[in-house]
């Protein structure tokens, strides 16, 4: 039973509304005390529409607030280091979003000042929340693929027109699918493989979404510390091609189809020499099973699902990627 938190909000976004306001209050005795918009208007009518009883402009007198215990950071990615800094030296646990930061030095900084400061960092990545993703790493402990040689993620979506915005087009606020999109996969591969990316190939495309330097589909391959070679595909143009991961051992296959979504649910096939099986999965909010961990962390209760240095992973993964594909070359994955 993880610690009832009074949370704010940092960033009046999409993905709090959507999502994460609900798997706070999902928590017994949790809360959403205040949000901060650095618009006065945007806020209070957010603060209103979500029953949220303060708002705030200013960071600081945000972090002032001693009934507030963790902060929820969702604003643009180049807001996340010095939003995570400023709360963890007010002694704030911090959930903070994906990508961590723009580079991998300010990544290290924001793991760095909260073990200084003694608060929790988690990063959130949902994916590894999903019963469908927990159940296929299950079956990879297990050995029913045998030895993991490939894994293939199918991550090219459409991505909707109220958040065809920042994501296309500022570079300054962390723009483009592979920030977005495949430091998620990163993240997903690291944790159903328990292997690292060392070595990233890519090449990215700017088709009718995306504007000025940005990509808006990349097709990328990874090469893993336990031999596996990974495959990905990410876009926000692809309206119909449907989300999947494959996971290919000697032994068997395991065929996922669905599963990179927000959304609870999916399917997932093991094929091997005795056919082919469907794996039942026990699905739950990814979102909640996320606030969960993080509740039970700051009580001393384990781990927080994705910690900062997951997050910092993650992103080194994606700056590997991003870097392969604007130069053409095969780029080494840094984790310092
Ligand atoms: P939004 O664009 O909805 O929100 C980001 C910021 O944009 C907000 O903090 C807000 O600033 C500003 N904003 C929001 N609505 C408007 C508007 N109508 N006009 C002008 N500005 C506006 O972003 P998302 O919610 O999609 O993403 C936020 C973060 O969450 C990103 O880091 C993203 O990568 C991450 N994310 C993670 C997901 C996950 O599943 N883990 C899924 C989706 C996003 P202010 O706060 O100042 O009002």
């Amino acid at each position: 039973m993880g610690k009832p938190l009074r949370w704010g909000l940092i960033g009046a976004s999409t993905i709090a509304r959507e999502w994460v306001i609900g798997a706070i209050r999902a928590q017994p005795g949790s809360e959403v005390v205040a949000v901060l918009s650095s618009d006065a208007r945007r806020g209070t009518d957010f603060a209103r529409a979500q029953g949220i009883p303060s708002t705030y402009t200013d960071l600081d007198a945000l972090l002032a607030n001693p009934e507030i215990d963790a902060v929820y950071i969702s604003t643009t990615n180049e807001l996340h280091k010095p939003q995570t800094v400023a709360a963890a030296a007010a002694g704030k646990h911090v959930l903070c979003e994906k990508p961590l930061a723009l580079n991998l030095a300010d990544a290290l900084e924001m793991v760095a000042a909260c073990a200084k400061a003694g608060v929790v960092l988690a990063t959130n990545h949902h994916l590894r929340n999903a019963a469908a993703h927990r159940k296929i790493h299950e079956l990879i402990r297990s050995g029913a693929v045998g030895k993991p040689l490939f894994a293939r993620i199918f991550h090219a979506v459409y991505l909707p027109p109220h958040l065809q915005g920042w994501r296309l087009h500022s570079r300054g606020a962390g723009g483009g699918v592979i920030l977005d999109i495949t430091c998620h996969d990163a993240d997903t591969l690291r944790f159903l493989l328990a292997a690292e990316a060392i070595e990233a190939v890519a090449l990215s495309q700017q088709a009718e979404l995306a504007s000025g330097e940005l990509e808006d589909g990349v097709m990328a391959v990874l090469r893993f510390d336990n031999g596996v070679v990974a495959q990905l595909h990410d876009a926000f143009t692809v309206k119909y091609a449907g989300t999947g991961l494959e996971v290919h051992g000697t032994e068997g296959s395991i065929i996922a189809r669905d599963v990179m979504t927000q959304r609870p649910g999916g399917e997932i096939v093991l094929r091997n020499g005795s056919g082919e099986t469907a794996v039942p999965v026990e699905h739950e909010n990814l979102y909640a099973r996320s606030l969960r961990a993080f509740n039970a962390a700051v009580a001393g209760q384990g781990q927080p699902s994705a910690s900062g240095q997951d997050g910092v992973r993650s992103l080194a993964v994606a700056l590997a990627v991003q870097e392969a594909s604007r130069t053409g070359r095969r780029v080494a994955v840094r984790y310092q």
